[in-house]
């Protein structure tokens, strides 16, 4: 037996990372918690029954997923205070993380059960740490949205951060999501991550246009995007657009059109509005 069972009676519910693609991210304890267990909740019973039947394990399933997370966690609650101990597992990764899980969790932490993580495989930091970005924060933001318009107020609301934006992406979707990124945060360094863990993986890293380059046509398998952040402002940059304008010509030397680009990027400003301000002082 995984644990011994609580003083009460109740049961415990056991959150379960499983891999993102490759089978040998097995952990033994996930195993072992799959074999023991009384009941294992799944978003899909055939694709974890696909994972038991590879172990070897024969349990018993119930879905809860999406659509039926809120009436199953009243069942599944009903059961753990019973006695019976539960795993929660989701399709690949870590339950929870842009995939169901949180309402059954909370509904036990507010009944007193025990809740178990058994951590595992996650697309999110196995990204993050094959990304070599430097610094403690990072900002997750699960699956941007679908429709440009709210995808695009969803970025410019991440504009001034200066961490690691790590997002989930459809393939189909990934092109649409990198332009938008594009429009907002200039070309920024960025890195898509193709296929974890899995035959066909794939790293790609460069400015967003390079990246928008690199899928064009059809993109297959599963996506982690991560952009980097804003960078940070150099101290002796000045705050007036006038002494900005003057500051990009005479410290940086950059071009006029470069220097509306930049400014026009950074102050969220319409380029013609800069470059016709910039154009009208910087021959004095
Ligand atoms: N809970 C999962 C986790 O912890 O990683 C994420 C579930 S979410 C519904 C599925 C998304 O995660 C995919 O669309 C993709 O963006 C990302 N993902 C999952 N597996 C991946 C992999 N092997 N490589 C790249 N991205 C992956």
């Amino acid at each position: 037996m995984h644990t011994p069972k609580n003083t009460d009676n109740t049961g415990s519910l056991y959150i379960v990372a499983t891999p993102i693609g490759n089978l040998t991210d097995i952990s033994q304890r996930m195993q072992d918690v799959l074999a023991t267990v009384d009941l294992i909740a799944c978003e899909d019973t055939r694709h974890t029954g696909r994972l038991l039947a590879h172990l070897g394990i024969k349990a018993d399933l119930t879905s809860c997923h999406k659509e039926n997370e809120q009436q199953k966690t009243v069942y599944l609650l009903k059961k753990l205070s019973e006695g019976l101990d539960i795993a929660l597992v989701s399709d690949a990764g870590t339950p929870g993380i842009s995939d169901p899980g949180a309402v059954l969790v909370r509904g036990a932490r507010e009944q007193g059960l025990s809740v178990i993580p058994v951590p595992g495989p996650s697309a999110l930091a196995t990204a993050l740490s094959a990304s070599g970005h430097q610094g403690a924060g990072f900002y997750f933001g699960g699956f941007p949205a679908a429709k440009t318009g709210e995808r695009v107020k969803q970025l410019k609301a991440l504009k001034g951060l200066n961490c690691p934006l790590i997002f989930y992406e459809a393939p189909h979707r990934v092109q649409a999501t990198l332009q938008d990124c594009l429009e907002v945060f200039g070309d920024r360094q960025a890195q898509l991550f193709r296929e974890l863990t899995k035959l066909h993986e794939e790293h790609l890293s460069g400015p967003l246009s390079i990246l928008i380059e690199h899928t064009q046509g059809k993109v297959r398998g599963e996506l982690v995007l991560i952009i980097s952040g804003q960078p940070e402002r150099k101290e002796e940059q000045p705050d007036n657009l006038d002494e900005l304008i003057l500051w990009y010509r005479d410290t940086e030397k950059t071009s006029l059109k470069d220097a509306a680009r930049i400014i026009a990027k950074d102050l969220d400003l319409p380029r013609s509005q800069v470059y016709g301000h910039a154009l009208s002082i910087w021959k004095n």
